[in-house]
């Protein structure tokens, strides 16, 4: 067992784990000691366990299967997606649902249930899963699908990696005619033009995301560039490296703010007001333009950064919107990074997904201690009051009130917890609210068993 410092995203605080492989999961572990852990790529405490154990998922990286015929893919979970994108690089299969980095897990990217610039066309990331191995604390491992264990799937897809250890998954691709992408960027000059736009734009695009000015103000309010784009045929076959230029040092005072977020706002709202003419980009630049550079975290300085990433139903996101851009500005936090997306209504199966039908907007903060924590209590209160919900795996500050409003299943997830696993941000948020004795036994299995497999149906009396 080896003992590390790690960091999640937003670097606001180092937690000390012991760390162990996955190997060593079927030793019996106390109540609530261990996580698994994949790159540490979400932004909040929601992969933390202070003082706790994590399995490193990374050493289980294979990729088990790949058939070229049907696009199906099989692999370890502490493989990258940018791994698996690299096996099909040159090939006609894509990731159906890629994030804005590359260098998560399969089972990060499973556990928080992803989404992408598609969401309206392909829902999230646990759509596209046809079948996950589980491990459960001294148990055997077992498999589960939509039909198969069914409410296991369902609470481990999104399930903050507290229903036990995902050790492989099945996925289906999606055909493409080449990981390039015909990429067209068009300004708008406000939210409300934005809100006109999206939907129309996304019937003849695949994928569809805004970056938003977040200075500009009055009727300015809102102006961005719309960013869309469709696979297009391209004989290249790309590659998908680590960043070529990394930040060596983290600043003590964060670099994001003041004149250079001021400049870099209107150079890029200047920049993507010009360009005109769609062109074929390369999908680093399309999907992945923040993982050019190494660490860029480390330019929010030393005490970190809060992103607030939020989703409000289509009828109550105008006004909300509104009203978050304006509270920021008036906390004089202007966000370095605002990015506006819309969500379509294909249901996510996971039981606990962040995404529903609405818009969903991010912003990224410098941790400036309680005028930041005051700016982020006030846009979980609109949150709240629209009736939408704030990410829970890009969260570090919610409280349980505001997190048990926006996901009133949770206590169906408590139920299902591996009961030797727990996350910062799941006592937080929950108040370590006690359901079943931390000594109750896993639920009934009652089907056929595969070879070497061992299956479970549970016997909980939840409802949707
Ligand atoms: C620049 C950037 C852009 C991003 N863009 C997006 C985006 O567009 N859309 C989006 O949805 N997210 C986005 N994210 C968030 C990121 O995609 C997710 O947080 C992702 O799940 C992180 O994966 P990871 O492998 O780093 O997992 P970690 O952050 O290490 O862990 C994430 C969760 O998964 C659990 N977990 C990890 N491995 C396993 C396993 N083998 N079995 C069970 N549970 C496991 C952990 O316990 C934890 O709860 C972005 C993050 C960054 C840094």
């Amino acid at each position: 067992m080896a003992n590390k410092s790690t960091e999640s995203w937003g670097r606001l605080k180092r937690a000390n784990h012991a760390i162990i492989d996955y190997d060593d999961i079927a030793l019996d572990a106390k109540p609530d000691m261990r996580l698994p852990f994949g790159n540490g790529r979400s932004y909040g405490d929601s992969c933390h366990n202070q003082r706790g154990i994590l399995v490193d998922s990374r050493p289980q990286c294979r990729i088990l299967d790949f058939n070229k015929q049907d696009g199906i893919l099989t692999a370890q979970s502490g493989v990258l997606l940018s791994e698996i994108l690299q096996i099909l690089a040159g090939t006609e299969w894509f990731l159906p649902v890629v994030p804005g980095t590359k260098f998560v897990t399969l089972g990060g990217a499973i556990a928080n249930d992803i989404h992408g610039k598609n969401h309206c066309h392909r829902g999230t990331f646990g759509r596209h899963v046809r079948r996950l191995v589980l491990k459960r604390s001294g148990k055997r491992e077992i498999a589960c699908t939509p039909n198969m264990n069914h409410e296991m799937f369902e609470a481990t897809v999104g399930g903050l990696g507290l229903t036990g250890f995902i050790v492989s998954a099945e996925i289906q691709l999606s055909p493409v005619p080449s990981h390039y992408v015909l990429e067209t960027k068009r300004p708008f000059g406000s939210l409300a033009e934005y809100l006109a736009l999206a939907e129309e734009s996304e019937s003849n695009s695949e994928y569809s995301v805004a970056w938003l000015d977040s200075l500009a103000t009055g009727d300015d309010l809102g102006r961005g560039i719309l960013i869309t784009g469709n696979h297009a045929p391209c004989v290249k076959s790309p590659r998908y490296g680590e960043p070529k230029v990394t930040i060596p040092f983290t600043p003590k005072r964060p670099l994001v703010a003041g004149p250079v977020l001021r400049a870099f706002n209107w150079a890029y709202y200047r920049a993507g007001a010009r360009q005109v003419e769609p062109a074929i980009v390369h999908p680093n630049a399309f999907f992945f333009p923040l993982d050019a550079i190494g660490h860029w975290n480390r330019l929010y300085g030393a005490k970190g950064l809060y992103q607030h990433q939020c989703v409000l139903p289509f009828y109550t996101a105008p006004d909300a919107l509104k009203e978050m851009l304006e509270v920021s500005q008036r906390a004089g936090h202007g966000s370095f990074l605002t990015v506006l997306k819309r969500f379509g209504d294909k249901p996510s199966p996971g039981l606990m997904s962040f995404p529903m039908p609405g818009f969903t907007l991010t912003l990224d903060f410098p941790n400036r201690g309680a005028t930041t924590v005051a700016l982020l209590n006030e846009l979980d209160r609109i949150t709240q009051q629209a009736g939408g919900r704030v990410n829970p795996y890009k969260d570090a500050h919610m409280s349980a009130e505001t997190f048990q409003a926006g996901f009133p299943h949770w206590e169906r997830l408590e139920l299902m917890r591996d009961r030797a696993i727990n996350s910062d941000f799941w006592k937080r948020v929950t108040a370590r609210k006690a359901l079943i004795p931390p000594d109750m036994e896993t639920p009934e299995i009652n089907q056929a068993p595969q070879p070497g497999i061992q299956t479970m149906h549970l016997k909980s009396n939840t409802t949707q």
